[in-house]
């Protein structure tokens, strides 16, 4: 039942925040709801989830609409897949935060459709941080070169950061992934950037969101000191295809 599963993860990111001192409202579930039909979405929204994560934007904008009369505002879709320029446009506006930015080109694309709808767009940097080539992401020495980049555009702003770590039937064996993308994290925020350029809309204060953690390594991620942790499988059960894309 999606219920009991909703219940003993919200409890599990309860007890690991206790373990390492943490506020467990610091920490935002998103129900990754790929594949799944709207009625799923429409349960967990009852059983009191609000975010939700598609990683194709068809899904995203598709979902968004059938359930923007019902919902409104109250209900939040992230984009967490990768994300190709010519999707920009389409998603922009239904999502509430795209999590996979990893390009300077994404990112123009980005600031030009923002822009045009004077908009300022919320995002964060994927760290490709075991340098898979299994996934999307940035590597750790193009990360800051790219953040650079981006908070020059006034239509976007950095958040944060995102990783997918290495699929592990262990979670402890991404621990020490976690950890360095909180290292990483915690280096940017307080590089006091804003003090050093100038034409620059990088605000610290706003540079909150680590996006890390998933159905199989939630808890370690929140004892690592996750803000955002994206659960598909643990809240809504298997998924009936094998993904063996990139991601
Ligand atoms: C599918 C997906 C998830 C959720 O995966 P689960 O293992 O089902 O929890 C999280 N993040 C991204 C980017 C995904 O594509």
């Amino acid at each position: 039942m999606m219920k009991e599963r909703v219940l003993d993860i919200n409890n599990k990111i309860k007890l690991a925040c206790e373990r390492v001192g943490r506020d467990p409202s610091d920490v935002t579930l998103i129900a990754v709801s790929k594949t799944k039909p709207i009625e799923m979405i429409e349960e967990a929204y009852e059983l009191g989830l609000r975010h939700f994560g598609e990683n194709k934007v068809q899904e995203l904008v598709k979902k968004h609409n059938d359930l923007d009369e019902k919902y409104g505002d109250s209900i939040r879709f992230h984009q967490i897949g990768h994300l190709q320029r010519n999707k920009v446009k389409q998603v922009i506006d239904k999502a509430v935060l795209i999590h996979s930015v990893d390009s300077l080109r994404l990112g123009k694309m980005i600031e030009q459709e923002a822009s045009k709808k004077d908009m300022v767009c919320d995002i964060l940097i994927q760290l490709n941080i075991a340098e898979e080539d299994s996934k999307y992401g940035v590597s750790e020495k193009e990360l800051l070169p790219l953040f650079m980049e981006l908070i020059k555009f006034p239509h976007i702003r950095v958040r944060g950061l995102m990783a997918i770590a290495p699929y592990v039937t262990d979670s402890e064996k991404n621990r020490a992934y976690f950890k360095k993308m909180r290292q990483i994290f915690i280096d940017i925020k307080y590089k006091n950037i804003d003090n050093k350029l100038e034409n620059t809309y990088f605000n610290p204060d706003c540079f909150d969101i680590l996006s890390m953690g998933m159905s199989g390594d939630y808890e370690v991620a929140v004892e690592e000191g996750a803000t955002m942790v994206r659960i598909g499988t643990g809240v809504f059960g298997e998924r009936n295809y094998s993904n063996t894309s990139k991601i």
